[in-house]
């Protein structure tokens, strides 16, 4: 059983207003008058799962704050207040200073509060728990995806990826793969301008197509991607030229960019973002009509993104 079976099987109890949201998506939604909701997610991350063992207390707490960000960047939130469950194998001063000062450095930057948690001794784990407001009705949800959307990328992915693979190979991955492997950036600024223009957004954390697959599924529809179109750095290009491994950009996770899909009325505002906020969106494909995702390119090879179990 994978871990979203076990969560449908166990906890999807389905027992909230009919505004609200639940389970099933970057965060769940909750009203809290007629104009305003509450958008809240948690993440853990555990040593030589989320990140390897030797992994700097700067890194592990940027980590730890921004996957939690673009869960709320993936539903166009924005960001408020998060606390923080820390446990410990023992007390190390400057692994707390260092892992304390990145996570302020980075809470001031998303204007996020640290409000509470809690702290116990055992196998190094962090969890937090982030909270963020957005308009009543507004959310990017992953239900909200239609048959004739454009379908994008944020940035370039693959690269965390690639990192990972290296590491796990006793390699030395670049300066440049290693940062977005440790830091990656929460497109938190990019979640709030899509509010309005993109319909259907999601974070990739375990991967495009798995990720963009969650979407299709909640929105009943299917899609085509291009792979020439896929946006990858240098360095993720010429490991696919030589070893013709799409699964790098199709199913390696942490990058943390968003996926998200935008009516064709829309593209003029997309446009104006992507030139106000500076940042490289990449179409990649269109939604369809037929269920599941047809590949535009030469590899038909299945892909495994991460699961848990
Ligand atoms: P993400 O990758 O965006 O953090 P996940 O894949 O971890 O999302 O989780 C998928 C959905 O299942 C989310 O809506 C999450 O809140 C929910 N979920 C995960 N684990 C549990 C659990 N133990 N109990 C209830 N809901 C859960
Ligand atoms: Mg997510």
């Amino acid at each position: 059983m994978n871990e979203f079976d076990l969560i449908e099987k166990y906890f999807n109890w389905k027992n909230l207003n009919s505004n609200d949201l639940g389970i099933g998506d970057d965060c769940a939604l909750v009203s809290i008058d007629a104009h305003q909701q509450i958008a809240t997610s948690v993440d853990t991350l555990i040593e030589g799962v989320h990140f390897p063992k030797g992994t700097s207390a700067s890194d592990i707490a940027h980590k730890a704050l921004a996957v939690n960000l673009s869960d709320l960047a993936a539903m166009g939130a924005t960001p408020k207040y998060f606390t923080l469950a820390l446990t410990l194998p023992e007390f190390d001063e400057s692994w707390l200073l260092d892992f304390s000062s990145t996570l302020r450095v980075l809470a001031n930057q998303y204007q996020i509060t640290l409000v509470g948690g809690d702290t116990t001794k055992g196998a190094l784990s962090i969890t937090l728990n982030v909270t963020g407001t957005i308009s009543q009705g507004r959310a990017l949800l992953r239900s909200a995806a239609q048959a004739g959307d454009h379908i994008f990328v944020s940035n370039s992915i693959g690269d965390a990826a690639l990192a990972w693979r290296q590491i796990q190979q006793k390699l030395t991955p670049s300066d440049q793969l290693l940062q977005h492997f440790n830091t990656p950036n929460p497109q938190v600024e990019l979640g709030c301008a899509l509010v309005g223009v993109a319909n259907a957004c999601i974070d990739i954390s375990d991967g495009l197509e798995q990720d963009l697959g969650h979407i299709l599924k909640r929105s009943n529809v299917g899609a085509r991607i291009d792979l020439s179109q896929i946006p990858l750095n240098k360095e993720v290009q010429s490991y696919i030229q030589k070893t013709q491994d799409w699964c790098v950009a199709l199913a390696g996770g942490d990058d943390y960019e968003l996926c998200f899909s935008v009516a064709p009325e829309n593209l003029e505002k997309l446009k104006a973002i992507e030139k106000n906020l500076k940042i490289k969106l990449s179409e990649i494909g269109v939604i369809t009509q037929n269920k599941g995702i047809e590949r535009v390119g030469d590899f038909d090879k299945k892909c495994q993104s991460y699961q848990h179990f």
